[in-house]
């Protein structure tokens, strides 16, 4: 029997012990702010921002919403940021993505300070995991490895295998398996014999970005299999980047979607943003 991985359950615990983190700072004195900014009025990075400011709301963090108009120019937007880095009451800044075309997102992301960099997209931060020294991680692969540990699973000695090299998933993803003394493995889209890769992850991490690409045949019998993708299928309904009921009756632990890692990405943000303060 497989285990389910509940990432809406220890995404709970771990926003319950951040509100306890919170009011205890609060009892020094100290203050925990995020600055929201969106630029648009995109549905689903709506709900995205929505679902973040819920979130601060629930353990305590004040939350400073920027919704700002399509037409806000590069300019505009980076002297928002700089604005925002130099205040001193706000600890983190998250710029919701996608931005429209008309801005580079590279440019806003560096301009944000790595000291307020809760989403850990700088330069900086992506340095700072890579040679193993103090900084902020993407929230997602940061979660994984949350996820990972609070459900018991070791990744010391094992072969980890991600499918994706995304910035913000795959890359980061792959250093923090090494950072956790995983054997680590990187495949992409130009990846040959990628079912004999994957074949021999004890640890499979896929985030790849289309619908239940993975089936059984690309998994070992008792491996772990995390699932990041995040697609809407044609009723509507989530579904992840793995097809679950062919491939969980292989696995000894799997992440449903939904219900398995997207629930930990704002549950790190919120924890970046509380380690902004500590
Ligand atoms: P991306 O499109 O930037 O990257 C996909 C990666 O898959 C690329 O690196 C590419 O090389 C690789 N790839 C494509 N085809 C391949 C193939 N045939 N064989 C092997 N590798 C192949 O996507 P992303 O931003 O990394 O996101 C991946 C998925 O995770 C998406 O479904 C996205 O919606 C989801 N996501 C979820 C969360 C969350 O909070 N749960 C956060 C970010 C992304």
């Amino acid at each position: 029997m497989y285990q389910i991985i509940d990432g809406k359950k220890i995404s709970q615990e771990i926003k319950d012990e951040l509100k306890e983190k919170v009011a205890g700072l609060k009892e020094q004195g100290k203050n925990v702010a995020l600055a929201v900014i969106q630029v648009g009025n995109d549905p689903a990075s709506s709900v995205y921002v929505n679902n973040k400011k819920k979130a601060c709301a629930y353990i305590g963090i004040e939350s400073l919403a920027y919704e700002l108009p399509e037409e806000t120019t590069e300019q505009e937007l980076v002297e928002l940021v700089e604005k925002l880095n130099a205040d001193d009451k706000v600890n983190g800044i998250l710029v919701q993505l996608p931005l429209p075309k008309h801005i580079n997102e590279e440019t806003i992301i560096q301009t944000i300070s790595p000291k307020k960099d809760v989403d850990g997209f700088h330069m900086q931060s992506v340095g700072a995991l890579c040679v193993g020294a103090k900084g902020y991680v993407s929230c997602t692969p940061l979660g994984i490895i949350e996820l990972l540990k609070r459900s018991g699973i070791e990744i010391a000695g094992k072969h980890c295998v991600v499918i994706g090299r995304s910035n913000i998933v795959g890359k980061p993803m792959a250093l923090l398996l090494l950072r956790e003394n995983g054997t680590v493995t990187v495949c992409h889209s130009r990846t040959q014999d990628l079912k004999e890769i994957t074949g021999q992850a004890d640890i499979l991490v896929v985030a790849i970005g289309k619908p239940k690409f993975v089936d059984e045949t690309y998994v070992k019998e008792g491996a772990v299999v995390i699932d990041v993708g995040i697609h809407r299928n044609e009723q509507n309904k989530l579904c992840g980047d793995v097809d679950f009921d062919r491939v969980a009756p292989h696995t000894s632990a799997i992440t449903p979607v939904p219900g398995g890692v997207g629930p930990m990405t704002i549950a790190m943000l919120m924890n970046n943003c509380v380690s902004s303060v500590e």
